[in-house]
């Protein structure tokens, strides 16, 4: 069964990072396909490629000279070929890149770059084939990815029982530029994959453990979580865990293909396992995350105006401001919106004056430095009284409770209390599920 291995930048970014990599794929005979990101940083290198890429891509810009990045850039690259006397085709296709610049390339074409050297030098080392993303990954013009012709290039390029490196990363629009996808998006390259060769297994190598059950900032001795359907991944991703690239959960959700967070530089630990469905019964909360900085708008409304009307009317409003709503707990004449305090503060006093107007609304305040809690888990509708030993746990600690939610699956519990208070809590509710049943 063929497994696809992406390594990121922090995996790959000097020549002892290529050698763990190289271990690990001869490991196992199945790990035939190969997806690179651009070499990231390490203690010798401060700056990720493509930050230099693009550093390359203003000079050119404003005319400054650049031969000295250039050469940076070409260095890290040459140092990894010369300590693991790699041959491969490097040297021409950097040759291919320095005369494009001079004739002008695009930006995204030199951001792309990073990955496809990384991609060319691997693919030598470990003696593989490389393939050009541009050839197999085919965008529309205006950025996003065409599944079907996507699909089509890469069964045409990619035989059965070939064994491939590909640059993550980038893509081509239909007259052949290039375009790249979000920072961090060779996750996604190597989701697309999966989806079109239909592999059951997808090995995201990085420098972490996994995901863990709550953020080690808060809890030093916390462990990664073994088993995440991707649902609770998703929740746990919207307050801010960020291990992997979201777009690329995706496709592997609707193919049913199994995604593993593994360490490069302890290679045997378990790591995560996320997929659409897992068994077991004894994990009560999967994880939990936080995030900062939010503000809960109350607002007191008439009580012959029906809720609905106002709340179209407010909705339209923050939309005028683009502020995202988070949450709205409601009462019958009262209704509380968690919204991003970022958004809310350039515009505070306009967008009290603008509630005001609102017909059938007696008041409107703001209350600031909310933290955001989502305590996630696909086995908490099936067992009693979770939501009140949170509670419990929190008030226990002379927490006070700002804000809770439920979503309706009662998959995740959000919980929103003041940013001082947040710290205290993480590590309080940590020690109540975690220290007891671990
Ligand atoms: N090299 C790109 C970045 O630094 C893409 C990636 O690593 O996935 O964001």
């Amino acid at each position: 069964m063929r497994i696809l291995t992406k390594f990121g930048g922090s995996s790959l970014s000097n020549a002892e990072g290529y050698q763990r990599v190289k271990e690990i794929i001869l490991e196992n005979k199945d790990r035939t396909m190969v997806v690179v990101s651009a070499p990231g940083k390490d203690s010798f290198h401060p700056t990720k490629m493509t930050d230099l890429l693009m550093l390359l891509h203003a000079h050119i810009e404003y005319h400054i000279d650049y031969a000295n990045l250039l050469d940076q850039i070409y260095q890290r690259y040459h140092k990894i070929e010369q300590v693991l006397n790699i041959q491969s085709d490097f040297n021409q296709a950097f040759n291919t890149f320095k005369e494009a610049l001079k004739k002008g390339i695009s930006k995204d074409e030199i951001a792309s770059r990073g990955e496809l050297f990384q991609a060319i030098l691997m693919s030598a080392y470990l003696g593989f084939e490389w393939v050009d993303a541009k050839t197999i990954i085919k965008l529309g013009y205006d950025g996003a990815i065409d599944n079907k012709k996507t699909e089509e290039a890469i069964l045409n390029h990619i035989s059965n029982h070939q064994k491939v490196v590909i640059p993550g990363f980038y893509g081509a629009t239909p007259d052949g530029s290039i375009r790249i996808f979000e920072r961090g998006g060779s996750d996604l390259t190597g989701s697309i994959l999966c989806q079109a060769l239909k592999l059951k297994r997808y090995e995201n190598w990085t420098d972490v453990d996994g995901l863990y059950v709550i953020d080690p900032k808060y809890v030093k001795e916390a462990k990664p979580i073994e088993k995440i359907t991707f649902k609770e991944l998703r929740e746990l991703s919207y307050r801010g865990a960020e291990v992997i690239f979201q777009e690329s959960l995706i496709p592997l959700e609707h193919s049913d293909i199994s995604l593993i967070i593994k360490n490069t530089f302890n290679k045997d630990n378990k790591g995560t396992l996320i997929a659409a469905n897992v068994e077991d019964k004894e994990t009560i909360i999967t994880g939990m995350t936080a995030s900062k900085d939010y503000v809960s708008l109350t607002l007191t409304k008439d009580s012959f105006i029906p809720l609905s009307n106002i709340l179209k009317q407010v909705f339209e409003l923050l939309n005028t401001y683009k502020i995202r709503t988070y949450h709205i707990p409601t009462g019958i004449d009262s209704l509380s919106l968690i919204i991003s305090n970022k958004k809310v503060k350039d515009v505070y006093f306009d967008l009290l004056e603008s509630l005001h107007k609102i017909p059938g609304i007696q008041s409107a305040s703001f209350e600031e430095d909310l933290a955001l809690i989502a305590v996630v888990g696909r086995n908490m509708a099936k067992i009693p009284g979770i939501a009140g030993k949170i509670f419990s746990t929190l008030g226990d600690a002379s927490i006070n409770i700002k804000v809770i939610a439920q979503a309706s699956n009662e998959m995740s519990i959000m919980i929103g209390i003041k940013e001082e208070d947040l710290d205290r809590s993480m590590k309080t509710l940590y020690h109540a599920f975690y220290s007891s049943t671990s």
